[in-house]
């Protein structure tokens, strides 16, 4: 019996439920083939990243969930959140019930800086500062010493603009935002007068897009500083910006250059930009007091790029927090192949490969972060997925698949009920979504997020009547 029929539909189970787990399932869906679609989630909402990684204050960026419930409402499509893979769903069951698997779990971890101090208190990946504003379930009884007024933020991509900004912002600016509710209790009270944000190359090489460097400065109570030698070009920048072509080195150098001539205005808080240093160590008794930073310049490396060399020179900057922003890594999945140094599931062009032999693992699939590491906005997602799935389309027209003794959803619904797991659909999630935004209209906040899954399930449950 042909696969991708009505009568034998092509079973494909999604792990992970943000963005490229998304756009995977709407391609399968744009396909000729009769799909059913299963999304396996960890929590019991959906959306990875968009909910739990998003600034809260950027709620344009959200509105692509839109896009996503129009992808869940196809009937090819389920949900089943509160669903672990690994635990609740093996690979074992995987490959019993489905004739593909495509993995869209994200990069759910930090890059470490490798320098003495990093674990001393007060020291925080930017990623569990991120989690805990977003009320995301692992972060949030996580604590951060906001009674520290000078703190220094590590990296210089848009996740380092978004802690540097929401620590920024005033409580005015945070209420109207999406923001946790204890986050914005602790943020009320915060004490944090100045931020340094801190890149190892210079304003020509930094990651951050233009928007959010402008951001900074329509901020109520921060000033922008950038130091007119921080703002200057060394002569291989200034000729990268001149001739590469790289429209957004060249907004944010010019930002960069507006800010160095603003003198401040007298707000309570100030934003610092500074470039060109690399921490060598954190210090302090027990907590971080200070961070050593040795200066670096620029060089034009074998391949071209220009790379940051340390010199003689260190500075030392007191400050009571620090956040490493410096990259996400991905995390291994029970029974998946994975590649600790790169922080992915290793593979050819979105097919899963053995690391022994490098040959395909048939039927199994990667998209996302996961499968190229953490870069790009979520819009990136849309054709990185889009080619992942047509090779899995393609290996499903050849017959390349996994051999799934018991093909079908009652199955393993049956197997999840067995198991004792309370799987939260989509209708289920909608609930949840409803009585989230409920509780927001109730104290004028657009939502108000619930962030301990056992309340989750309650509001679940009590919906379900
Ligand atoms: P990122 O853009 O890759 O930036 C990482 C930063 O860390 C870079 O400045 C990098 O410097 C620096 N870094 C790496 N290792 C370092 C070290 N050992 N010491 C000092 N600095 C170090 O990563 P991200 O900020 O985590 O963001 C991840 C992705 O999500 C990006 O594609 C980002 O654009 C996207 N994102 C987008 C938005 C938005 O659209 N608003 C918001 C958040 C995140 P080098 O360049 O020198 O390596």
């Amino acid at each position: 019996m042909s696969l991708g029929t009505a009568a034998n539909p092509l079973r494909v189970a999604i792990i992970g439920s943000g963005p490229s787990a998304f756009y995977a399932a709407e391609h399968y869906q744009k396909s000729d083939l009769v799909v059913e679609i299963d999304v396996f989630e960890r929590l019991p909402t959906p959306y990875g990243l968009v909910r739990g990684g998003v600034a809260p204050d950027h709620p344009k960026i959200k509105t692509v969930t839109k896009v996503y419930d129009r992808i869940a409402a196809n009937p090819n499509f389920r949900f089943y959140g509160n669903v672990e893979f690994g635990t609740a769903l093996t690979m074992d069951d995987v490959c019993a019930h489905y004739h593909q698997v495509v993995f869209a779990v994200g990069a759910q971890t930090d890059r470490r800086m490798g320098i003495p101090g990093e674990d001393l208190s007060g020291s925080h990946p930017a990623t569990e500062f991120v989690g805990w504003y977003n009320a995301h379930p692992d972060y949030r009884d996580l604590q951060f010493d906001l009674s520290q007024e000078r703190v220094a933020v590590i990296g210089n991509g848009n996740v380092a603009m978004d802690v540097a900004r929401i620590l920024a912002s005033s409580y005015d600016e945070l209420v109207k935002t999406d923001i946790a509710d204890y986050a914005l209790e602790a943020l009320k009270d915060s004490k944090v007068t100045d931020i340094y944000v801190i890149g190892r190359r210079g304003p020509a090489q930094a990651a951050f897009t233009n928007p959010e460097l402008k951001e900074f400065g329509e901020l109520e109570l921060a000033d922008v500083i950038v130091r007119p030698e921080d703002a200057e070009l060394d002569p291989l920048s200034g000729d990268y910006v001149l001739n590469s072509g790289d429209r957004e080195a060249e907004k944010n150098t010019q930002t960069l250059m507006r800010y160095s001539v603003n003198p401040p205005t007298g707000k309570p808080r100030r934003l610092h930009m500074l470039f060109l240093l690399s921490p060598t160590a954190l210090m302090g008794d027990g907590h971080v007091e200070s961070i050593e930073l040795v200066k670096n310049v620029i060089y034009r490396a074998d391949d071209g790029s220009l790379r940051p060399r340390a010199t003689d020179e260190k500075i030392t900057l007191p400050v009571g927090l620090v956040f490493r922003s410096i990259g996400y890594k991905g995390l291994a999945l029970p029974g998946v192949p994975f590649d600790d140094k790169a922080g992915v599931i290793p593979n050819a062009e979105g097919r899963v490969l053995n690391p022994a032999d490098k040959s395909v693992k048939t039927g199994e699939y990667v998209v996302g972060w996961i499968k190229r590491g953490p870069s790009g906005i979520i819009g990136t997602n849309k054709p990185d997925s889009q080619a992942t799935i047509d090779k899995a389309r393609e290996d499903a027209a050849a017959g390349n698949t996994l051999n799934p003794l018991n093909p079908s959803r009652a199955a393993v619904e049956a197997l999840l009920a067995e198991r004792g797991v309370d799987v939260v659909t989509f209708a289920d999630w909608q609930k949840l979504d409803a009585e989230e935004l409920a509780r927001g209209a109730a104290t004028n906040r657009p939502r108000l997020k619930i962030s301990r899954i056992p309340d989750m399930l309650d509001v679940v449950r009590k919906a379900r009547g």
